[in-house]
């Protein structure tokens, strides 16, 4: 049984049967094999952004395809629905926008035809820090001017993908939260590039992680940026991340809607021809429920990842419908996942059924980027009114 695709237009049709196409030559021993051996899947990453799948939102005057927010979404959910994973990569689409919405001409035209061609890899977000977590503007990572230069000092912790990254985007203060107006005031963006930056006072430590997820910490000695790679106003930086986040929250909610599609074909697939005592435990009706209802989630969280995406795509508001998707479509491929290995029984904890690989990676994303918590702070707070809880 292979679930339809709800119907967005021939152009998004044609973009999901081709990034199957492409996902079939990356078969579940390609991704036990990295996921073994902690590797990043190069090959497939390369095939992606060779393909031309990582840059499509990046205008076609950059070098990029230029296509609307669903047309990013859906790529990535077929890469999750294929059995791949996307956490690779798929910040190659959206950190750039912080560059494309807030940059000069003079940074776009130097950065985004090269990110556009796959040959400079801006995948690297460094927000988080081990003291301050959720609490972004209590965090200390700190960027002096001093004459042409900016000198960063500090730490950032679960930044992905920086050993594979030729630049970050960095969020540092540039004026101590006390001393700030507001305390989201006083922060700033850069480009930073890390291969410069890796010769002169900037160290990358992995994190070994229950998934592959290639994410590390990342140390700041003294690491001189040109004044030139600042991204728009000193001290506006949280707004410009903040501006970022709808974008980045609908496509991961479409990851985990491509996951869940993942496990309910899997698990269906299994109830139909997996036999104790004498009958196809898809004949019980314990089996077959939880299966129907992670589906019915999966459908309803999808079709909030289209109404946000449509929203974000015409230029409206759409802070409330990106979280509510991002947090939907988390938790219906969580219940799918649950529902997945249950179907399978002990199987599901072998390798080579791919669910267990499968369950460990769509777990993080009840946690990252933002956590369920946050976003019901969000909808219980601005969006309902209720008081603040911090
Ligand atoms: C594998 C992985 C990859 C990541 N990649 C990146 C990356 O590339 N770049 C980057 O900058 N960050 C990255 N992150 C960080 C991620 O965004 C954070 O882990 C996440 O935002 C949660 O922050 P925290 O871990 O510091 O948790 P904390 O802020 O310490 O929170 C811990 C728990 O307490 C809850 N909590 C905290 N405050 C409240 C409150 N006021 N009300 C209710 N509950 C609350 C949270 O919901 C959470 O469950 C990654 C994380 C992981 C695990």
């Amino acid at each position: 049984m292979t679930i339809r695709d709800l119907p967005q237009g021939e152009e998004i049709r044609q973009i999901r049967e081709s990034v199957r196409k492409l996902c079939e030559s990356f078969p579940p021993e390609y991704w036990r094999e990295v996921d073994r051996n902690r590797a990043y899947p190069t090959e497939f990453v390369q095939a992606l952004s060779g393909a031309g799948y990582l840059s499509v939102l990046i205008p076609e005057e950059y070098g990029g395809a230029g296509l609307p927010l669903p047309a990013a979404a859906a790529i990535l959910e077929e890469v999750q629905h294929a059995g791949a994973n996307g956490a690779a990569c798929h910040a190659q689409m959206y950190i750039m926008g912080a560059l494309l919405r807030h940059g000069n001409e003079q940074q776009k035209r130097k950065y985004l035809p090269g990110i556009a061609s796959g040959e400079l890899r801006l995948q690297a977000f460094g927000v988080t820090e081990p003291t301050s977590g959720t609490d972004t503007t209590s965090i200390k990572t700190f960027a002096r001017r001093e004459g042409d230069h900016y000198v960063v000092n500090g730490q950032k912790v679960w930044t992905s993908r920086a050993e594979h990254s030729d630049l970050m985007l960095l969020l540092a203060r540039t004026t101590p939260k006390e001393e700030a107006a507001r305390r989201t005031d006083g922060m700033s963006v850069f480009i930073v590039d890390m291969r410069e930056a890796l010769k002169a006072g900037m160290t990358i430590k992995p994190i070994r992680t229950m998934m592959n997820h290639s994410t590390t910490e990342v140390f700041f000695d003294n690491v001189r940026v040109p004044v030139e790679n600042l991204i728009g106003e000193e001290g506006r930086g949280f707004r410009y991340i903040l501006s970022g986040m709808n974008a980045e929250r609908i496509l991961i909610a479409a990851e985990c809607v491509g996951d869940a599609k993942w496990f309910i074909e899997k698990a269906s697939a299994y109830a139909n021809t997996r036999n104790v005592f004498g009958r196809p435990i898809g004949q019980n009706q314990g089996v077959q429920f939880p299966i129907a209802r992670a589906y019915a989630q999966m459908r309803a969280a999808e079709l909030m990842v289209h109404h946000a995406a449509s929203l974000f795509e015409s230029g409206q508001d759409c802070g409330e419908q990106a979280n509510m998707a991002k947090m939907l479509a988390a938790e219906a491929s969580w219940a799918a996942a649950e529902a997945c290995v249950q179907t399978h029984g002990g199987f599901a904890f072998a390798e080579e059924y791919d669910v267990e690989r499968k369950f460990r990676e769509t777990r993080l994303y009840q946690v990252a980027p933002i956590s369920t918590n946050l976003i019901l702070t969000y909808l219980a707070e601005p969006v309902l009114g209720m008081p603040r809880s911090y």
